[in-house]
């Protein structure tokens, strides 16, 4: 049982996930708050079917899995959908990263969202570490991992909070604009900070 949880943020494409998997290489658990947003409308989970009720069968692809992208139109176009499409899966979404917090046995657990300094997910943690890009970096990076145009990119940043925003809220800042092994590196002396700050506790 961890009672120690340690959020996990930062701008699209600045680096999250390769610094979670340097954490889970320590044995530290941890959680992707957009996976578990996935998770939860998995062909067989009750909130795919109630979509499915809600706004008809053509919300669903022929595989049976939600046709993501014509939901993201409808909602995106009608605050009220929006706001019957939040009110049932982000009770879902917490519920289940709050089980999955709970109930890790290493010494904290990570909750690894890009959406933390913005969200309420802010309360489920007790220290925030950010990792930090400049955006011509993040832009670069997103645009090879994503094949994306530097057009969408630079949209989804700017629904974001700012850097500024993130570094005021930030307990620990990983700078990534170097390579991997020195984000390794900073991943690896701050997982011995939070080891010795939880034994002080
Ligand atoms: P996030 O999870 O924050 O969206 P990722 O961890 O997926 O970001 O990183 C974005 C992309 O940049 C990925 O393709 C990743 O492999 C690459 N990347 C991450 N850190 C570095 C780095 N220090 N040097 C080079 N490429 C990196």
């Amino acid at each position: 049982m961890s009672d120690f949880i340690v959020g996990l943020t930062g701008g699209i494409g600045s680096g999250k996930s390769a610094a979670a998997k340097r954490f889970q290489h320590h044995g530290i658990a941890a959680i992707n708050a957009d996976q578990t947003a996935r998770d939860v409308v998995a062909p067989g989970e009750p909130a795919l079917s109630s979509i499915a009720e809600h706004f008809g069968q053509t919300i669903l692809l022929p595989s049976g899995e939600l046709d993501r992208s014509t939901l993201r139109k409808i909602v995106f176009n009608d605050p009220s959908e929006k706001s019957w499409l939040e009110s049932l899966l982000h009770p879902l979404i917490r519920q289940r990263i709050t089980r999955f917090l709970r109930s890790a046995s290493s010494p904290y657990a990570l909750l690894e969202t890009p959406l933390l300094v913005e969200t309420n997910q802010r309360e489920l943690v007790d220290k925030i570490v950010v990792v930090d890009v400049p955006e011509s970096i993040q832009i670069a990076r997103t645009m090879a991992r994503d094949n994306n145009d530097e057009q969408l990119v630079r949209a989804i940043i700017a629904a974001q909070a700012n850097r500024q925003d993130r570094l005021k809220a930030a307990h620990f800042v990983l700078d990534n604009s170097g390579d991997l092994t020195q984000l390794y590196q900073q991943v690896d002396r701050l997982h011995q900070q939070l080891l010795t700050l939880i034994t002080a506790t």
